[in-house]
Order: C-alpha cells, then sequence, then structure tokens
C-alpha cells in the first residue's frame, strides 16, 4: 500500500486483504450508492450512473477507485472508470460491433481476421469496466466464459489450420480467471506445434496490479514464448503497484507491450502521451500501439479528430526515443482490420527519388538506384 489515499470503506480491511486480487474482486464497486461511500459525487451524479447501469455495467477495483482525484473533475481516471450520461447518447455512425468480430468467427469464440494469427474471446469478464471499451457490447453485459465444449471447438480449429502462428488470448480479461483455468487453456495452445507464439492481452498490471503472482507468472514460464499487452492510457496509472506488477511479469521473461486508447479530455495531448510513453519503457513495458477510439456505442464523447491524433505523433515521433513510440492505428470499421495512420514524411517520390520531410519539418533527398 502506498502514498494514496484509502477511503473510509476500506480503512478497516488488511494489507493482505488489499493485496488479494480475489479480495478486490470480490469488493468492486458496481452502483453510485457504493461509489458515493468512496468518492464525493456532485449533486445528481449517483442519479446519472444508476440511469447509465440500466444499460451498462460498471465494475472499479477498490485499488483502481483510490486513484480517483476526488477534487478533480476532469481526473482521467474517474473519467474511465466513471459512467457519465454521455454513454447514452448514440451517434449516426456507432455501431455494436464496429470490427465485424461476428462476422469474422468461424467458431463462437475465435477471431479469424489476420492470416497467421487468431483472437480468442475466452471471457467477457473484466477486473474494471473501461467506459471507453470496443467490446461494450459484450463484456460485462453478460457473465460469460467458454465453457469445454467450446473451448474444444476453438482447440480443434487452431489445430486444423496450420497456418495459425500466434494465438492471442482476449476477452474481457483472461487473467480474472483461475491460474489452473488458464493452464488447462495455454497447454492445450502449447501442445499444437504450429502455434509458435501465445499472447495475453490484459489489463490486471492497470487496474489489479495484485493480479500478478509468482503462481501466475510460475505457471506463464513453463509455455514460453508468452507476450503480454498491457492497456495504460494515463501516466496517473504508474503506480508503485503498477510498476512492480510490469517489473515482475519483464522478469519473468515474458516482453510487454501497451495498447493505449486515444481518447478526449484524458490522454489527447502531446505532454501526457510523451511523459505516458516514456515512463512506460522505463519500467521495460514497450509502447505498441496507440488506437483511434472505436466507433462502438456510447463512446462517441471520447472519439477524437483523427487530424488531431496525427498531429499528437507528428511531434512525439524523433522527439522521443523510437521504441517509445506506438503505432497510432485505426481499427477500420466494417472489419478492415488495424490501419497505420502516420504523418505525412514523403513529400515527392519519382524514380530519381524521394523528397522526405524529417520531424522538424525540413527537407531532405534520397535519390533511388540509377537504372
Ligand atoms: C488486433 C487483432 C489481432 C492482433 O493484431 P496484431 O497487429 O498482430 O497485434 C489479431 N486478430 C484480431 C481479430 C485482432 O483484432
Ligand atoms: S479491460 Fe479491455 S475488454 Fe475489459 S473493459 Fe477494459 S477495454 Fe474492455
Amino acid at each position: 500500500m502506498n502514498e494514496y489515499e484509502k477511503a473510509e470503506c476500506w480503512k478497516n480491511c488488511s494489507p493482505e486483504q488489499w493485496d488479494d486480487w480475489k479480495w478486490q474482486i470480490k469488493n468492486r464497486i458496481k452502483s453510485g450508492e457504493q461509489l458515493s461511500k468512496v468518492i464525493k459525487l456532485r449533486v445528481g451524479e449517483k442519479e446519472e450512473i444508476d440511469e447509465c447501469l440500466k444499460h451498462f455495467n460498471m465494475a472499479i477495483t477498490p485499488y483502481y477507485a483510490s486513484l480517483i482525484q476526488a477534487d478533480n473533475p476532469q481526473c482521467p481516471i474517474k473519467k474511465q472508470a466513471v459512467p457519465t450520461i454521455a454513454e447514452l447518447t448514440v451517434d449516426p455512425c456507432d455501431m455494436a460491433d464496429p470490427l465485424c468480430e461476428e462476422k469474422f468467427s468461424p467458431v463462437p469464440g475465435l477471431v479469424h481476421r489476420y492470416p497467421d494469427r487468431v483472437l480468442v474471446v475466452l471471457t467477457h469478464k473484466c477486473s474494471m469496466y473501461c467506459r471507453h471499451c470496443t467490446r461494450r457490447r459484450v463484456v460485462g453485459c453478460e457473465d460469460f466464459s467458454l465453457g469445454s465444449a467450446q473451448l474444444n471447438a476453438v482447440i480443434s480449429y487452431i489445430r486444423e489450420h496450420t497456418v495459425i502462428r500466434d494465438v492471442l488470448l482476449s476477452g474481457g480479461d483472461p487473467l480474472v480467471m483461475s491460474d489452473d483455468w488458464l493452464e488447462n487453456i495455454i497447454r492445450k495452445l502449447r501442445d499444437i506445434p504450429h502455434v509458435e507464439v501465445i499472447r495475453i492481452g490484459t489489463r490486471t498490471p492497470v487496474v489489479l496490479p495484485m493480479r500478478i503472482t509468482d503462481g501466475l507468472l510460475n505457471m506463464l514460464k513453463k509455455y514460453h514464448p508468452i507476450w503480454i499487452n498491457t492497456h495504460f492510457n494515463h501516466p496517473l496509472e504508474i503506480t508503485p503497484e503498477s510498476v512492480k506488477a510490469c517489473q515482475k511479469i519483464a522478469d519473468a521473461g515474458i516482453p510487454l507491450g501497451n495498447q493505449s486508447v486515444l481518447l478526449e479530455g484524458v490522454n489527447n495531448n502531446v505532454d501526457t502521451l510523451k511523459e505516458l510513453f516514456t515512463k512506460l519503457v522505463k519500467m521495460r513495458v514497450r509502447p505498441y500501439y496507440l488506437y483511434q477510439c472505436d466507433v462502438s456505442k456510447g463512446i462517441g464523447h471520447f472519439r477524437t479528430n483523427v487530424a488531431q491524433g496525427i498531429d499528437i505523433m507528428k511531434h512525439i515521433r524523433g522527439y522521443i526515443s523510437g521504441f517509445a513510440v506506438p503505432e497510432y492505428v485505426i481499427d477500420a470499421p466494417g472489419g478492415g482490420g488495424k490501419t497505420p495512420v502516420n504523418p505525412e514524411y514523403i513529400v515527392k517520390m519519382d524514380d530519381s527519388g524521394v523528397t522526405l520531410r524529417n520531424y522538424e519539418g525540413k527537407t531532405y533527398f534520397y535519390p533511388n538506384p540509377p537504372r
């Protein structure tokens, strides 16, 4: 436990309880009433939250709730965790399933969009339900995890398709499940000779860092190469606890990447993202993607103009270490996949060569070899 203040309602919990991920999950905040005991809410805010909860779930771990700056109406932690009435506004462009994951799903729970890799949605549960979640059509709406028959169908599909060399376990958050449940799946995947890499997508290092136990890591280590991608969006999420979780993962030999989402009012400015990305590499987490926010229902208030995202990237690439700069991508609505959107660095290109614009806006010429 560290510098943050625990709310009154948790003052009696022991350090052992606080550091136990199962206690954190059991004590998640799921209603406006519970939240009002943890942070001071605006007049009418509790009612607003309850209205949203008729449509979407809320769950906030006590740990993540303790990071909320109650006196800051623009708190980036709060914006990611606490629903607002804006979620009930549906934009004309909104879609329930913008990435067409259902269309690309040959068997339930598996999405096969790219040639050599698949996504497996193991569960719809998460430890915290992010307000900006892309998969909010399913995540947190139903208490679903793949059953053994469905799991066998997923494993059979992967076994029969020898082109699949990379399996991405996602959800929901696979790490809300028990070590044994996960090991059962990972072992079966490891038994398939053409599966080279197993990846896990999880937000637990950010919202439930106590989930990263020695037991979990000792289990994962047996099945290398395992990669983990996590989801930090703001420097305030970098705490002694989350740093320690990432350190343990890296020490277990698991390369760690980060997938951020560009979110209006949370992190859509150069300084915040520069601080986030440089702090991540300091804790051995490689910024991997910066996502343009998807067109899922009820998250329009988080979306930014694409031109702004490109401009932000223009002020980041070249200014900080290359490996601290993620790829800015739009996951193309309609199922087009992740598509890089970059500032324009090529001014002109013909047979004679390429005129380049560098990060400072100066132009240079690279000559093509003569034919
Ligand atoms: C994001 C994603 C992947 C992984 O893509 P990478 O670019 O390799 O990280 C695989 N399948 C689906 C369906 C995805 O959405
Ligand atoms: S952790 Fe991921 S899947 Fe879960 S609510 Fe957040 S964004 Fe959605």
